[in-house]
């Protein structure tokens, strides 16, 4: 069988320990290979090769530097189709929704060839006489980033392009459940030029994160992943002196008001709701819904939703595929049982859905669950899998008052047709995404994605501007190059007002 190893110093390298963990194929439930469980000594051999690759790519020149993203950008391209069959192999997701994953992650390697403006700095002639003043951005050194298994190459692309284009040196380790495109992306970095060691991969658990999250020689820490993980992550890594990125888990709120095109508002809302089985931490996993318009909407979702063909994800037509684990099935199909015996009304019952010739294989179908209150399981724990929470209210303010109560505060979106409704929802929510009859709001490249509250922990959000923030630190030098004879002007007080 397949073993998984590890990418260090531009090769492939086998873990140590000799722990394994196995690597399913969620659709026929079959072992399809091991990955290799890494040791905090295999952290130590990626960050020692990290670290010597991190001084020269540095010095690299930026024009150098775009120019390898420039070609890992072309090489993603080609090997799109090729990525996406591997992550819906291991994942599960459909083949379309996975190159969907790889268009998004190829948007951050666009931006990131854009580098030499996206981290210029400022300079100001003149800030006293003779004196120049300017700023730049540097490198960190060697970052790490810790990535769940819902996006194995979105989120290292949220996060590798813009490191290593700010010229740092990148170890992912990646999740332990789909762990082959780490290696494809590697070959990918190297065949585009890029030095050995500035780009690596250990694969494990969490023996590889706390290693990384306390080696003396790393200097950063991006993680996607759940929220106990990501508060564990944030403790441990500021602790040891780092600077830390990371994001947690989400339960995302659709909120539909009286007004909004219901049929539009189905659409989006069972797209959002069991596109890739409900394994997205930006999936509208509630509805909120106006009382007025409750029934009528429920019952179109109700329509949708069991219309949704559930298949293998590399299937002709498929639009929803299994959950990742046989554990996640049995977790999801314990949460809506205590749901219906906590008085929420099961409209849509997605248990026990079985795919010919899959009957081994992790699926879960679309469930509805109406009448859901917010003390109840289904409401407060992150199912993430194909299941909606209907939660009905008055209005507008109740729906705001729902949003803000929660934990947390990745995504929200909010269909209406009236201008100050939606102006009001999006000024009011306490999240950090926010879509107005937009289902997953994942701001474009350019912007940068992350949550309030429970879903982020740190102050840095990933990608885009604030990502090239996060992985440079600002460095402000302020120059003269005085005459000969202006030398004896020195003083002994701060620079006063006679310099100016
Ligand atoms: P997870 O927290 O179980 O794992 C994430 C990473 O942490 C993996 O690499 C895993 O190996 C590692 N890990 C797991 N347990 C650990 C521990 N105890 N100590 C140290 N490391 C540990 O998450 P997952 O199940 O892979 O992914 C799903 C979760 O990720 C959901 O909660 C989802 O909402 C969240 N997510 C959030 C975002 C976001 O942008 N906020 C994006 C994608 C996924």
């Amino acid at each position: 069988m397949t073993l998984i190893t590890h990418w260090i110093d531009g090769r492939p390298a086998q873990p140590g320990g000799g722990r394994t963990s196995p690597v399913f194929d969620p659709a026929s439930g079959e072992v399809i290979a091991q990955v290799g469980l890494g040791t905090a000594a295999d952290v130590d051999t990626a960050v020692a090769a990290a670290l010597a690759a991190a001084g020269p790519w540095g010095e690299a020149s930026v024009a150098r530097r775009a120019g390898v993203l420039f070609r890992f950008r072309e090489l993603l391209v080609a090997a799109a189709d090729e990525l996406a069959r591997l992550v819906s192999r291991e994942h599960g997701k459909t083949v379309p929704d996975a190159r969907g994953e790889v268009a998004r992650g190829l948007e951050v390697v666009e931006f990131a060839c854009g580098v030499p403006s996206a981290s210029a700095g400022a300079y100001s002639p003149q800030a006293a006489t003779g004196v120049d003043v300017f700023t730049s951005r540097e490198p960190l050194g060697v970052v790490a980033g810790i990535t769940p298994f819902n996006f194995p190459v979105m989120v290292p692309l949220w996060m590798s392009p813009v490191a290593i284009a700010t010229g740092n040196a990148f170890v992912l380790k990646p999740s332990e459940r789909d762990p082959s495109a780490s290696l494809l992306l590697a070959r990918l970095w190297a065949q585009a030029g890029l030095p050995d060691g500035v780009f690596s991969v250990v694969q494990g658990d969490r023996e590889v994160v706390d290693a990384l999250l306390t080696h003396p020689d790393v200097a950063a820490v991006s993680f996607v992943g759940s929220t106990p993980v990501a508060r564990h992550v944030h403790a441990t890594a500021s602790a040891a002196g780092k600077r830390v990125q990371a994001l947690g888990g989400a339960k995302n709120h659709g909120v539909v008001l009286a007004d909004a095109d219901l049929d539009d508002a189905a659409e989006h809302l069972t797209a959002a709701a069991f596109g890739a089985a409900g394994e997205r931490c930006m999936a509208l996993s509630v509805a909120v819904v106006v009382d007025e318009v409750a029934d009528e909407l429920v019952a179109r979702l109700a329509v949708r939703a069991r219309a949704v063909r559930v298949d293998r994800g590399d299937a002709a037509g498929a639009e929803m595929g299994p959950v990742i684990t046989a554990a996640a099935k049995a977790r999801i199909e314990g949460i809506v049982a205590t749901a219906a015996e906590q008085g929420a009304t099961l409209v849509v019952d997605g248990r026990g859905v079985v795919v010919p010739g899959c009957e081994d294989g992790f699926f879960v179908g679309p469930t509805i669950v109406d009448h859901v209150r917010p003390d109840q399981d289904v409401y407060r724990e992150e199912v993430f899998g194909p299941v909606l929470a209907v939660v009905r209210v008055s209005g507008l303010d109740e729906a705001i008052a729902v949003v803000n109560a929660n934990p947390y505060g990745n995504g929200t979106a909010v269909f209406t047709s009236s201008g100050e409704a939606a102006r009001t929802f999006a000024r009011r929510v306490q999240v950090g995404m926010v879509g107005v009859n937009v289902p997953i709001p994942v701001p474009v490249a350019w912007h940068s994605f992350g949550g309030w509250k429970d879903s982020l922990f740190g102050e840095s959000h990933v990608y885009g501007p604030e990502g090239v923030r996060f992985y440079t630190r600002g460095k402000v030098v302020t120059q003269r190059w005085p005459h000969r004879t202006e030398a004896a002007g020195a003083s002994f007080h701060f620079a006063g007002d006679a310099q100016r």
